[in-house]
């Protein structure tokens, strides 16, 4: 099977090329570097996304908060939930932990703009 998929590994956004047997990428052509041969086997094998988003803060006012690290795509519709369901208390900082162990993954939600 082939797969065509665009490289997120940088402004360039190669075209990638990605033959998949039995689940795994065996070829990659398209990338311009080795990022996006690893991107395309990941992508393939265990796709993951970094997940941006807002939090409610106790003052009514969102703070903008991202996940420490790339998250599961199975998984980033729960992490999304667990972050509408909680609530941050002002002032937060940039690096504070918002949602510790955000929907079990193992990964926080920290915050990324200085609010309150
Ligand atoms: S393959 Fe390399 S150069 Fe191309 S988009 Fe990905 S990171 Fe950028």
């Amino acid at each position: 099977m082939t797969r065509n998929m665009i490289c997120i590994g940088c402004p360039m956004g190669c075209e990638l090329t990605v033959e998949v047997e039995n689940g795994r990428a065996v070829s990659v052509t398209g990338n311009t570097c080795g990022i996006g041969r690893k991107y395309a086997e990941a992508e393939v094998s265990a796709p993951t996304r970094m997940v941006t988003t807002t939090i409610m803060s106790d003052s009514g006012v969102p703070v903008p908060v991202k996940t420490r690290t790339a998250v599961p795509k199975e998984k980033i519709f729960d992490v999304v939930s667990a972050v509408k369901s909680s609530v941050i208390r002002l002032p937060a900082r940039i690096g504070d932990t918002a949602v510790e162990n955000a929907a079990g993954t193992g990964i926080d939600v920290i915050v990324t703009k200085d609010v309150g």
